[in-house]
C-alpha cells in the first residue's frame, strides 16, 4: 500500500482501479489507514507547518427555498424553527469575533430571498470597514453570476459551494427535480472565473453513494482545482426524506480527506463540524488526516440550536473566546497551534 500512497503523493493522482484498491485497503487495514493519514499530515505540515487556520462561522439564516433530501433546513421540514439574523446582529457577531482574533468570517445560510444582493453587499462592506484586515467568505448557495460578481465587488473574496455529487445520477437521487446538477457546476465555475477562492466538496456516506461515486468526486475536484475542500460525513436528520438512513462512516471520511490532501497540498481543508458531531475527537482526527482549518461556530447562542442541518449537530454553549481557547488546547496537545 505504501507504494500507492507514495505514487499518489508524487503524481497527485491515481488510476481509478488504484483509488479503489487504496480506499478499500484503508477501510479494512489499520496499517494502511495510518500510513495514508501520516503521509497526508506530513504533506500538510510541509505546506503549512503546524499551524491550523481559524474561520469564524456565522449561520445567518435557517430559511431555505430548497428541498435537498438530506438537509434539516429544507423548506418542507415543518418541524424546523426558523430564524434570520439582522444585519446588526451579523455585524456585531463579526466584531466580537474580530476582537478575539478571528480574521475570516464565513457567512453561511440557506437560500433565503431576504438576503438580497444589495443587503448582502452593504453588509459585506460594513464588515470589511469594521474589521479592516478580515476576509469575508460566503456560503449561501446558488445565485446568478451577476449576484456573485456584485458580492465580490463589495468585498467578499471566498465562496464555499460544495458540488455535493460529481456523478449527475447521484446528484439527482439526493436532490429534487427542481435543482440542477448543471447549474451547481456552472455556479462553481462562475465563482472561480470571477476570482473568488472557491470551495467544493461533498458528504461521505450520503444514501446511494458508492466508492465509485467518491472517486468521481475526487476526480472532479482534480479537474476544477478548488482552493478549499469541505468534506463532511452525512448525518441523518429524522425530519428529512433521508431520515430513515444511517449516517455515513467517519473512517471513510478521514480516508477521503487524506486523499484530498495528497492531491491538493495547498488547499484549505476544514475539519468539519460533522466530524466533531460524530466523535468527541473529530476535529483532531480531521487535522491528523491532513485537514488544516477549523471553523469555530460564532453564531449567536440564542439561535444556534435552530441551524439544525442534521440531528445532534455539535454546538458549544461557551463564549467565543473560550471556544477558541479550548480548540487551541486540543491542538497543542498534538503539537499544532491556531
Ligand atoms: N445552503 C448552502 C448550500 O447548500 O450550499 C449552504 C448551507 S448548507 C447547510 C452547507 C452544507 O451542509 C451543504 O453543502 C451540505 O453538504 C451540508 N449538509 C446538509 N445536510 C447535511 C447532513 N444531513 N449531513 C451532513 N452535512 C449536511
Ligand atoms: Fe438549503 Fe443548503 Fe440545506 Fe440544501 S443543503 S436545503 S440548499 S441549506
Amino acid at each position: 500500500m505504501n507504494q500507492l500512497i507514495e505514487k499518489l503523493s508524487t503524481l497527485r493522482c491515481l488510476e481509478i482501479k488504484e483509488f479503489e484498491q487504496l480506499i478499500s485497503a484503508c477501510v479494512k487495514c489499520d496499517d494502511s489507514f495510518n500510513q495514508l493519514r501520516d503521509k497526508a499530515t506530513q504533506v500538510a505540515r510541509e505546506q503549512f507547518g503546524c499551524g491550523v487556520y481559524m474561520r469564524g462561522l456565522v449561520e445567518i439564516s435557517s430559511y431555505c427555498k430548497n428541498n435537498c433530501y438530506y438537509c434539516g433546513l429544507r423548506r418542507d421540514n415543518r418541524n424546523a424553527s426558523r430564524y434570520r439574523l439582522s444585519d446588526g446582529e451579523i455585524l456585531s457577531t463579526c466584531i466580537e469575533g474580530y476582537e478575539v482574533g478571528l480574521r475570516t468570517f464565513v457567512l453561511q445560510g440557506g437560500e433565503d430571498a431576504a438576503f438580497t444582493d444589495s443587503r448582502l453587499a452593504n453588509l459585506i462592506a460594513q464588515i470589511r470597514h469594521n474589521c479592516p484586515d478580515a476576509i469575508v467568505t460566503l456560503s449561501l448557495g446558488e445565485r446568478s453570476k451577476e449576484s456573485y460578481q456584485r458580492l465580490y465587488d463589495a468585498g467578499a473574496s471566498r465562496y464555499l459551494l460544495r458540488h455535493e455529487a460529481a456523478s449527475q445520477s447521484l446528484y439527482e437521487q439526493i436532490h429534487p427535480s427542481d435543482m440542477s446538477y448543471d447549474n451547481r457546476i456552472n455556479c462553481i465555475k462562475s465563482l472561480a472565473e470571477i476570482g473568488y477562492q472557491t470551495g467544493m466538496g461533498m458528504m461521505v456516506g450520503v444514501p446511494g453513494q458508492t466508492i465509485e461515486h467518491l472517486i468521481n468526486d475526487i476526480l472532479l475536484m482534480r479537474e476544477l482545482r478548488p482552493k478549499m475542500i469541505g468534506i463532511g460525513t452525512f448525518i441523518s436528520h429524522p425530519h428529512t426524506p433521508f431520515g430513515i438512513h444511517t449516517s455515513g462512516d467517519l473512517r471513510l471520511t478521514y480516508i477521503i480527506i487524506a486523499i484530498a490532501r495528497l492531491m491538493h497540498p495547498q488547499a484549505y481543508i476544514p475539519a468539519t463540524t460533522a466530524l466533531q458531531t460524530l466523535s468527541a475527537t473529530g476535529y483532531i482526527d480531521g487535522i491528523l488526516s491532513g485537514a488544516n482549518v477549523v471553523m469555530p461556530n460564532i453564531t449567536p447562542l440564542t439561535v444556534r440550536p435552530k441551524y439544525e442541518i442534521y440531528k445532534g449537530k455539535h454546538h458549544t454553549t461557551t463564549p467565543i473566546a473560550e471556544t477558541i481557547q479550548s480548540l487551541a488546547q486540543q491542538l497543542s496537545a498534538i503539537g499544532y497551534h491556531l
